[in-house]
């Protein structure tokens, strides 16, 4: 980060209005005074609450925190920081899927995780192992919103049957970071981070930018790949319910594969949806994100595997490596080499090179989209809400 103090105006100007947040929410999550509140519902986006400063300031900010900036995974040089403080060196030109040291297929063993489990029920064994050694605590997940369908809401769950319960894929933004404070407030202290890409990042902003709090509290965080959520008026009450006519009730299981594909009614009728007719109800947050293998997890998890039932995983770092091998020596998982599914290989670098596209050419420092072909230029600015300072 650069030298020169900043603060939540520099955030909220940087990030947040022009469009390159992504509704992550570690700013939430670290702000020490609860100046920073968020939209869950239609948004996705932090804000000022606060009731002496404008929207765009923050008065600790004025007096000397910079807190929220550390945390962002999209403030300024946030993806070489991350890198660095990670695993040494800033990624090369030949890595769009980020640094790792093992790319695996792996599934789980125990037939109620792998059943539970999206993909190879990974991420919810590396969980109930974690728990049940003692590693951890507690876990940052995603859980079933209460009062929309089909939703998607943060949760911490701290015992096998909560983390079976909140398995699976939900393709609505659920900013898993803002089950922290639930965490603290339960007394929890060694946490799992499951989160998309964008949440994964915070590990490397934490450590890269020393929020010691936050980088011994998260013990190990887990990755999900990701090229986009969907809003969830778009593609849920508009697409599925109105559009085709899917009481979301009846939904049991949604899962992207090359198709959007939706298992519904007593029948578990399959109905699959072309990648093309869902573009439209992409959540704004993600147009702009360039990260998605979960490039600065610990483990970075995905379902591109060409035969169902594995995990894509990819292993980053030393601590992703020893909770890996544990579960592995403890006969949680079966895994085998990467390389035995080329395709899948394939199309994870193809999908994060296109996601590498989107962030804009003059962060990079490039003078306009023509210096990068293909790659997008900086959205228009947002409009700073109107709000009068409320002293
Ligand atoms: C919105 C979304 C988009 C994805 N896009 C891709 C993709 O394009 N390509 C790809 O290869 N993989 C993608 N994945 C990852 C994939 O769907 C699986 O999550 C991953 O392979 C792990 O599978 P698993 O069986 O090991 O995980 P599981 O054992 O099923 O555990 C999944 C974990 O994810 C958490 N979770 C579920 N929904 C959300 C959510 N909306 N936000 C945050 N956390 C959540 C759950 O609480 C659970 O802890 C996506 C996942 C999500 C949630
Ligand atoms: S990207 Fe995340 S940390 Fe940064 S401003 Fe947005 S919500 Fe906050
Ligand atoms: S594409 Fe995925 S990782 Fe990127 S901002 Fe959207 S949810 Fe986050």
């Amino acid at each position: 980060m650069d030298d020169a103090k900043t603060q939540w105006h520099e955030l909220f100007h940087e990030v947040v209005q022009t469009g390159l947040c992504t509704g992550c929410a570690a700013c939430v999550m670290a702000c020490p005074r609860d100046v920073i509140g968020y939209d869950h519902a239609v948004t996705y986006q932090p804000f000022n609450v606060e009731p002496t400063t404008l929207a765009d300031n923050c008065v600790f900010g004025e007096k000397g925190c910079d807190i929220c900036t550390r945390a962002c995974p999209r403030f300024r040089d946030w993806e070489t920081a991350s890198d660095v403080a990670l695993f040494g060196r800033a990624r090369n030109a030949d890595e769009p899927a980020g640094i790792a040291s093992h790319v695996l297929l792996v599934r789980a063993t125990d037939t109620e995780t792998f059943d539970a489990g999206q993909d190879g029920g990974l991420v919810s064994a590396l969980l109930i192992w974690g728990l049940e050694t003692g590693r951890i605590d507690g876990a940052l997940v995603s859980d079933f919103s209460p009062v929309r369908t089909l939703d998607a809401v943060p949760a911490v769950v701290t015992d096998r049957a909560g983390v079976l319960r909140t398995a699976g894929s939900r393709y609505t933004y659920s900013a898993n970071p803002l089950a922290m404070r639930e965490a603290e407030a339960a007394g929890l202290k060694n946490l799992a981070l499951v989160g998309m890409s964008c949440q994964a990042s915070i590990n490397g902003t934490v450590q890269a930018n020393r929020l010691n709090k936050y980088a011994k509290r998260i013990a190990i965080t887990i990755g999900l790949l990701c090229s986009k959520t969907f809003t969830y008026d778009g593609m849920y009450e508009g697409m599925l319910e109105s559009e085709y006519g899917i009481p979301l009730e009846s939904v049991h299981k949604v899962n992207i594969k090359g198709k959007f594909i939706v298992w519904h009614g007593d029948d578990d009728t399959r109905v699959d949806i072309p990648l093309k007719d869902t573009h439209k109800h992409t959540r704004p947050g993600c147009t702009t994100c360039p990260d998605f293998a979960a490039e600065h997890a610990d483990i970075s998890t995905g379902g591109l595997g060409q035969g169902d039932g594995w995990t894509l995983t990819l292993v980053r770092t030393q601590r992703g490596l020893e909770w890996l091998e544990g579960l592995r020596d403890a006969g949680l998982v079966e895994v085998r080499p990467g390389e035995e599914d080329p395709a899948a290989l394939n199309l994870m670098n193809k999908l994060a090179l296109a996601s590498r596209k989107r962030w804009p050419a003059q962060r990079l420092g490039l003078d306009d989209g023509a210096a990068a072909p293909g790659r997008a230029t900086l959205p228009t600015l947002l409009p700073i809400p109107e709000v009068p300072p409320r002293a």
